[in-house]
């Protein structure tokens, strides 16, 4: 179980988008890790707008990941953008898998 830092809910660890914190030069940004494989501290948050909105409202970005300074959230923005939430499409999917010729 992992606290999404956007909504703060406890839930299991796969439902939320783990990311990090990258020191590119003098710059700071935020790396989406979908694969879990990146070293540091890392934090965990629902790939949803809504949740990435409330964690930048609070700035809880640099405090889960312990940043001094302001780090770049564009990529991890542009992920959860071209991510789709979990459970908004299955509907959709399941209707798709049903033959109607069987
Ligand atoms: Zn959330």
């Amino acid at each position: 179980m992992r606290t999404c830092i956007g909504c703060r809910s406890r839930v299991p660890t796969f439902q939320l988008l783990r990311f990090v914190a990258v020191r590119d030069g003098d710059d700071l940004r935020l790396q989406p890790d979908p694969d879990r494989r990146l070293p540091g501290r890392g934090a965990h948050l629902h790939p949803d707008p809504a949740c990435f909105a409330q964690a930048e409202r609070r700035r809880a970005f640099g405090r889960a990941l312990r940043l001094t300074g302001v780090a770049d959230t564009g990529l991890l923005a542009e992920h959860i953008r071209a991510a789709v939430p979990p459970g908004t499409t299955d509907d959709d999917a399941s209707e798709l898998r049903h033959d109607p010729a069987r």
